[in-house]
């Protein structure tokens, strides 16, 4: 096999797409009954080159530490996680200085902004339909303060070419009529018209559909148990089902990379950062639906229709690679959804709403992991964050340009897999199972 990819979410289904696209052979496992069932499943659906800051904005430290144990807290890190987080989150931190943080709002930026006309170009190439909204995004605010951070991002992506506006109470009325029974409570409002949303899961579906018809070998209910790796080379991966031989080995497997490359000797600084969401059917509620995401920035969590459906996601918890569902995060969203549309959130059946988490795979630097990674034949795409689906697509394409050896479209330099520390002797594996 020439290119084996480890995972079938977003990062690894947008890879396998633009390397099929190149003519490459593609085999792909996923240990998933399907794809995009883990993080890419029921995240936020929104593709936001308007949000390309990182996490780690200048004053975090504060903020984390204020939150340990408070589970109203948007950003909350729990004490057995602590022992996972020492090295990542001096990292984490030291990314947090101003200059640091800028030059990766950029670089996230060019790299959301690419992968999004590529995901248009998709979408309108192949017909994909993922509950697609394009009227952009909206930020908003209920008082004046709340609105410097954001206002100054948004000045500062202007400068790289991101449209804006700045509205008053009723032109973010005019944009989204649904919020009218808050109006009295907001002072304004940032609207990104660039931005987009839609399912991540429909798209990863139709993409592996896509692929698959197009000769890549999609293998799901696969586990990887390790790669296979002798004398500073990845020639494989052990699964239950036996040994795969490959050229390549592409690690596209969510905040599970870490451990995954860990086995070869590669400290990836990536970890989980647990999220939530919640999924109402609006058709049940007998009332208008939003028709726009709009983003509360102090909870991290936004309300994003999605057809006839209504996504409610967010919070960011360090929990190692725990996913089980907490109450209080869920109540957290539904305060959100309470909050921005009273109406819905009295008419809605809270018996029947579609709860879920996810582990967001979250590097310390703010950028994701894209190249070639100190072994020869290791492949990474990962380490996107709260950004999976804004950057998979450009993302895809950038790791093909590489391991074809074209021209990436944009500088490939910010988000290189090989600025992780070199294993101090690479380690070898053995293989225990007969290779295909
Ligand atoms: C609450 C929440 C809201 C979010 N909202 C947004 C948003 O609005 N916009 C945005 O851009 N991003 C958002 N994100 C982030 C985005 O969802 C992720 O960055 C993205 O899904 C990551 O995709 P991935 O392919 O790297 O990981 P995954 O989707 O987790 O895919 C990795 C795959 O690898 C498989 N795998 C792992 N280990 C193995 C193994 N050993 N063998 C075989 N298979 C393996 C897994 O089963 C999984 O399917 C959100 C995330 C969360 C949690």
């Amino acid at each position: 096999m020439k290119n084996l990819i480890v995972g079938g979410g977003l990062l690894g289904l947008c890879t396998a797409h633009a390397l099929v696209s190149r003519g490459e052979e593609v085999m792909l496992l996923e240990r998933q009954k399907d794809a995009g069932d883990e993080t890419s499943f029921a995240n936020g659906g929104m593709l936001t080159p308007s949000m390309a800051d990182p996490w780690n904005s200048p004053g975090v430290g504060w903020h984390v530490l204020r939150s340990i144990g408070d589970d109203s807290a948007p950003m909350l890190v729990r004490p057995q996680a602590f022992p996972s987080l020492i090295s990542w989150g001096i990292e984490f931190l030291r990314h947090s200085v101003r200059s640091r943080y800028e030059r990766a709002t950029r670089a996230s930026y060019a790299l959301a902004t690419y992968s999004l006309d590529e995901t248009r170009k998709l979408r309108e190439s192949l017909g994909l339909e993922y509950a697609v909204g394009t009227r952009g995004t909206m930020k908003v605010f209920r008082d004046q303060k709340t609105m410097r951070a954001p206002l100054a991002l948004a000045r500062m992506l202007e400068q790289q070419g991101m449209s804006y506006r700045v509205l008053d109470r009723a032109q973010v009325l005019e944009v989204e009529p649904q919020l009218e029974p808050i109006a009295d409570e907001l002072v304004g409002g940032l609207h990104f018209t660039g931005d987009e949303s839609g399912d991540a899961h429909l798209f990863c579906r139709a993409l592996a559909e896509d692929v698959g018809t197009r000769g890549a070998n999609l293998r799901f209910g696969v586990e990887v148990k390790r790669l296979i790796a002798n004398n500073g080379k990845v020639s494989g991966v052990e699964t239950k089902e036996g040994g795969f031989t490959a050229e390549r080995v592409i690690v596209a497997a969510g905040s599970y990379s870490t451990p995954l490359l860990k086995a070869v000797g590669l400290h990836l600084p990536v970890r989980p950062a647990k999220g939530y969401s919640i999924t109402i059917d609006g058709s049940e509620l007998d009332c208008d639906l939003p028709t726009i995401p709009v983003v509360d920035q102090g909870l991290h969590a936004a309300v994003t229709p999605l057809g006839q459906r209504i996504r409610v996601a967010g919070t960011a918890e360090f929990t190692g690679f725990d996913t089980q569902i907490r109450l209080a995060r869920i109540q957290n969203l539904l305060a959100l959804l309470e909050g921005l549309y009273p109406e819905i959130a009295v008419r809605m059946n809270r018996e029947r709403i579609d709860p879920w988490a996810g582990l967001r795979p979250m590097s310390a630097d703010g950028l994701p992991f894209i190249g070639s990674a100190h072994l020869q034949g290791l492949y990474l795409n990962t380490g996107h964050g709260a950004l999976g689906w804004s950057q998979a697509m450009g993302s895809g394409k950038l790791l093909a340009d590489l391991i074809c050896g074209e021209s990436p479209e944009i500088d490939s330099a910010p988000y290189r897999a090989d600025r992780i520390r070199p294993p101090k002797a690479p380690r070898e594996s053995k293989t225990a199972k007969p290779m295909r």
